[in-house]
């Protein structure tokens, strides 16, 4: 892209100081576009990033017959640590329960901060199993953090591996069930 802006230009006379504008005008939409798809607080990908990624990822798994899995994890009673540390503990524990999902997780897979105190992550070729060993990981990373000297900090997951033909919504909806389930039986747990 820079090649081509250059070749135009090459017969103009401030070419140095239009060079420069063009670099800056390219770190500038780079930058645009890393502040529009990363979520501020937590340096997690935000919802929509997510969700184009999402649709990436299931057009390539329906074609190969590959698995994937999703989680949905959502922190226990994080209204009751807002009210009782006040709202930057709670930024704070927000971008701790991040740092240690971004931890837990391999290189291709995908976290995002799905919004207020709930987060997910898309495991591409991965069966169910093994995303229910993944989240437990997180839950129990968690449970035994040094955060935990302050405060009783923990979450609730609901996992599911994507099934034949399923869109994304359908898929969505079906993790978040699963979390729900997580939710009413007690929560601090994993359900599917
Ligand atoms: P549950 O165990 O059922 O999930 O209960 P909960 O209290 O975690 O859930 P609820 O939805 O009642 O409350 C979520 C709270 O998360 C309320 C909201 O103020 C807080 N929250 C959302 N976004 C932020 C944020 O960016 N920073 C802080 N500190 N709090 C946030
Ligand atoms: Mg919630
Ligand atoms: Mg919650």
């Amino acid at each position: 892209m820079i090649r081509l802006h250059l070749h135009s230009l090459r017969t103009s006379q401030d070419f140095p100081h239009r060079y420069v504008a063009i670099k800056e005008s390219i770190h500038e939409r780079k930058r645009l576009e890393t502040l529009a798809s990363i979520d501020p607080l937590t340096k997690l990908y935000n919802r929509a990033h997510f969700n184009a990624l999402m649709e990436l990822e299931l057009n390539r798994q329906q074609r190969s017959s590959l698995h994937a899995s999703l989680i949905l994890c959502d922190i226990d009673d994080f209204k009751k640590i807002n009210d009782t540390y006040g709202h930057l503990f709670g930024d704070k524990a927000l971008s701790y329960v991040a740092q240690t999902i971004a931890h837990s997780i391999r290189k291709h897979d995908v976290a995002a901060r799905w919004g207020g105190e709930e987060f997910i992550i898309l495991l591409p070729d991965t069966q169910l199993e093994q995303a229910l060993h993944v989240a437990q990981k997180i839950r129990l990373a968690l449970t035994h953090a040094e955060f935990q000297k302050t405060v009783t900090l923990t979450a609730s997951f609901g996992v599911t591996q994507l099934r034949r033909n399923e869109n994304a919504t359908s898929w969505f909806h079906r993790t978040d069930e699963a979390l729900y389930k997580a939710k009413q039986s007690g929560k601090n747990r994993v359900a599917h």
